[in-house]
Formats: C-alpha cells, structure tokens, sequence
C-alpha cells in the first residue's frame, strides 16, 4: 500500500489550483494518452475522488475508451493544461497527470499501460510492468 501523500498542483497559467491528500490507488504511465497531452506518453495518478479539490474553471471534454466507457478529461479553461481525467466505469477515483505536480518526485510508476502503443523511442524500464493494453481492475482490499 503506497502511503499517504499531499499531492500539491497547478496549471500553467496558475488558475487552477489543486490538492489532494491521498494513499494513491494506482500510478501509470499511458502510452495511450498521447494526443490528449501532447507526449509521448502520459504519467498518471489515481486518488480518491473524494480527496481531490480543485479551484479555479476547468472545462471538460468526453470521449469513449475501446470498452466503451466515456472518458471526461478534465482541462484549464484558460490556458488547456490537462489537469484530471475519469472514466464512467470507476467513478469513484479521478487521475491527476503528473506533469501538474508542485512535487512529484515520489511517483514510481507501476505499470506501463497501452504499452502496444509505445513509440519506439520511449525508455523502458525492466522494473516497470507492461500491459498492451489495460490491467484488469486491482481486487479491492
Ligand atoms: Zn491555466
């Protein structure tokens, strides 16, 4: 169980403001995720829904995953930075990229996910666990 930590966020503008106090659910890197950030692959961190606030006006964008669920990521509306995603199928967490972390230096990813769709230039690290596409859901505890 990774332990609990004050995870402290903005965007680039600085309009929206973020903390959440969590023991983190799950840490990724997304190889699926490139269009909506723009790189090679996305960095991510699930928490508790209930343990994220944020101020400040974001707006949202909905797409459907391969399984069909809808996807919101969830953007500054002022300068686009992408701060948080959900997927209709948990609505019980929320993913916070990484990128927007005042302090991230604990991130330890724990798989890679979509690793099928990896460009051929991303690190690999052998402590890192490929799936090709998504794990199946962690059993609760
Ligand atoms: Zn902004």
């Amino acid at each position: 169980m990774p332990n609990t930590q004050t995870i402290n966020g903005t965007c680039l503008c600085g309009q929206i403001r973020y903390k959440a106090v969590a023991a983190p659910l799950f840490q990724a890197h997304c190889q699926d995720c490139r269009r909506n950030g723009g790189s090679a692959f996305a960095a991510l961190v699930f928490v508790p829904i209930e343990s994220l606030n944020w101020q400040g006006e974001t707006h949202s964008f909905c797409h459907n995953s391969d399984s069909g669920n809808t996807m919101t990521k969830h953007f500054c509306s002022n300068c686009g930075s992408q701060m948080f995603g959900t997927n209709s199928a948990k609505p019980d967490r929320i993913h916070i990229k990484v990128g927007t972390m005042d302090d991230a230096k604990w991130f330890q990813p724990q798989c890679n996910v979509w690793a099928s769709s990896r460009l051929p230039s991303t690190p690999v690290s052998p402590d890192v666990k490929d799936f090709a596409t998504m794990p199946p859901a962690p059993t609760k505890k």
